[in-house]
């Protein structure tokens, strides 16, 4: 048996098909390209579906944690604390702004941020802090909350796995300053290419990122400050917000996949994941770790592959210690958590349409690979 990893053509059968392209013809058919009446009712959309004042289409969801770190003016001499264990996308754009990384460790259950490491990370040169709500968990948000406002630093959700994650009821991109959102392929709410969103309550914000994702201009042809071209492309919003009206349909089946995971890894071993009490996940990922002690993970994913199951491992290098980050000084042994994380972890298909005996065949062959 063949278990995809994912499997976007599931996904896109049946009635979306014909949905997403009468959605696309919209746009074709008026000829309104760029910003224009699809993407402002899918801003619409998904700032009601944030629980938040404002969404801002933009590129990516690289692009919007850039334009968030942007608008709160953040570059040479300044510090952002992120986690190491997370993608790039969150620390890479704080490098290339000028200003400097400042890794702190994850949680062992949850891989997120700890939120007892901010104290000791926190300078008078930070400026932000960015919790990532990885694998479709929410971060300890009301703890980061506390010691930013403590410090009078900001707050940036990276949302990019997260969108419709709830901490308390609270939707993910409603309890920090922004919120960031991916719309790349692979994520809960997927494009057609590469697409992303900032959310905010704050007018002056948001007002400020319509300004720079347009290159600062305002009105026409007069550059008030120096912004980039970040403009979300209306062909993407127009599926989107198709695909929106379908999110928590999908959500409730990936959280259906978890539970049956759950149930059927039990007594393996095989750690499954920990979703702390006040956290409803989307469940992005799926991922479970293969303690060394049980077995060797890369040998485990590749017993998978030989069985025709498709696994990913996310992610398997903290950022600490990669090359374009050597100057800022870290070593391995820094952050013990996240660099045994990288060694364990392994992202098991859950996508919504996976169907339940292809799910039942993909932890039974887990079952096996690890077994004595
Ligand atoms: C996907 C992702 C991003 C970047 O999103 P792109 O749309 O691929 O640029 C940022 N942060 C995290 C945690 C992600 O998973």
């Amino acid at each position: 048996m063949q278990v995809k990893l994912l499997d976007l053509q599931a996904q896109y059968a049946g009635t979306m098909r014909d949905e997403i392209r009468a959605a696309i013809d919209g746009v074709c058919d008026t000829q309104a390209l760029i910003l224009g009446p699809a993407t402002a009712a899918f801003e619409r959309n998904l700032a009601a579906y944030c629980g938040v004042k404002h969404a801002v289409g933009v590129t990516s969801g690289t692009d919007a944690l850039l334009l968030s770190l942007m608008v709160l003016d953040v570059g040479p001499g300044d510090e952002v604390i992120c986690p190491t264990f997370t993608f790039f996308a969150t620390a890479g754009c704080v490098s290339r702004l000028g200003a400097k990384p400042v890794f702190v460790d994850v949680e062992p259950g949850t891989f997120n941020l700890d939120p007892t490491q901010l104290g000791a990370a926190v300078t008078a040169r930070t400026k932000a802090i960015i919790p990532v709500h990885l694998f479709g968990q929410m971060a300890r948000m009301e703890e980061v909350n506390e010691i930013a406002a403590a410090h009078g630093v900001a707050v940036i959700e990276d949302a990019a796995q997260a969108i419709g994650a709830k901490r308390f009821g609270r939707p993910a991109c409603s309890m920090g300053r922004l919120g960031c959102l991916s719309f790349y392929p692979t994520k809960n709410l997927g494009a057609f290419g590469d697409a992303g969103a900032v959310c905010t309550d704050d007018d002056a914000l948001a007002d400020r990122l319509r300004l720079l994702r347009e290159h600062g201009m305002r009105p026409r042809y007069h550059y008030r400050e120096v912004g980039g071209m970040f403009r979300i492309a209306a062909l993407q919003a127009a599926v989107l917000d198709v695909k929106l009206r379908y999110l928590d349909g999908w959500h409730a089946a990936r959280r259906r996949n978890a539970a049956l995971y759950d149930e059927l890894l039990a007594g393996t071993g095989v750690v499954v994941p920990t979703i702390e009490p006040g956290n409803e996940s989307v469940h992005n990922q799926y991922v479970v770790r293969i303690p060394a002690a049980l077995a060797d993970r890369d040998a485990v994913r590749q017993r998978l592959a030989d069985a025709g199951v498709g696994s990913e491992v996310y992610y398997p290098f903290p950022l600490h210690t990669q090359p374009c980050f050597a100057d800022l000084g870290y070593r391995t042994g820094d952050f013990p958590r996240a660099e045994r994380a990288c060694g364990e972890v392994l992202a098991l298909p859950i996508y919504p349409e996976l169907p339940q005996e292809q799910l039942r065949y993909a932890a039974d062959q887990l079952r096996r690979a690890v077994a004595p």
